[in-house]
């Protein structure tokens, strides 16, 4: 079981809700990248990159832009484990979360940060450490460069997400608004919690 996970095991009761524990062994490698759409309390889109292990997140209100004028508030919020990114169903009410939660986006992603040095890339882990995280994402609704930028450190720590200026920016794109659909099932939120009543 993986201990790095510790903040979100605490947070849950595995007997109530139907995410993953986290005490499976999942596959390590990779570079997976998934957006979930989660209609919580308030709400937001939960942006998260796989980093070894774990899943390391951000909860982002407005969701990902694809207009690098914008800047989108991101706050980090605990790592999960790998088998989340394809989790989608209901968090019952009454538990850390609770509301549907939809698979927004996915794919792989890569690293874009050169340490100033050697022009090596740049671990994740250390970026993560410096406030600055650039990767490219190769998703079905959002591709091309994004950057994460710490403003605010803290127990809730403020990043703001933004596209950057490349060839796959699009001012005139809205995709949270017009490709509100999952990834993953193709189902939207509603047909989510009416399954999921169903079971
Ligand atoms: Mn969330």
């Amino acid at each position: 079981m993986s201990r790095k996970v510790g903040k979100y095991r605490a947070k849950r009761k595995f007997d109530k809700t139907s995410e993953p524990s986290g005490s499976g062994r999942a596959a390590q490698g990779g570079t997976r990248f998934v957006i979930q759409k989660h209609d919580a309390s308030n709400l937001h889109y939960d942006f998260r990159l796989q980093v070894g292990d774990v899943l390391v997140s951000w909860a982002v209100p407005k969701g990902p832009s694809t207009d690098p004028r914008d800047k989108r508030l991101a706050v980090r919020t605990e790592d999960h484990p790998l088998e989340y990114a394809d989790f989608e169903g209901v968090i019952p009410e009454g538990e850390y979360g609770a509301g549907t939660v939809l698979v927004w986006d996915h794919g792989d992603y890569r690293n874009l940060r050169t340490s100033k040095q050697d022009d090596e890339s740049m671990d994740m882990k250390s970026s993560l450490d410096d406030g600055l995280v650039e990767v490219w994402l190769d998703g079905e609704k959002i591709s091309g460069g994004y950057a994460l930028k710490r403003i605010e450190d803290g127990e809730k720590p403020q990043w703001l997400l933004i596209k950057m200026d490349d060839a796959c920016a699009d001012a005139r794109r809205r995709p949270t608004s017009t490709q509100p659909l999952s990834v993953e099932s193709g189902r939207d939120l509603d047909d989510i919690a009416t399954d999921t009543e169903k079971d």
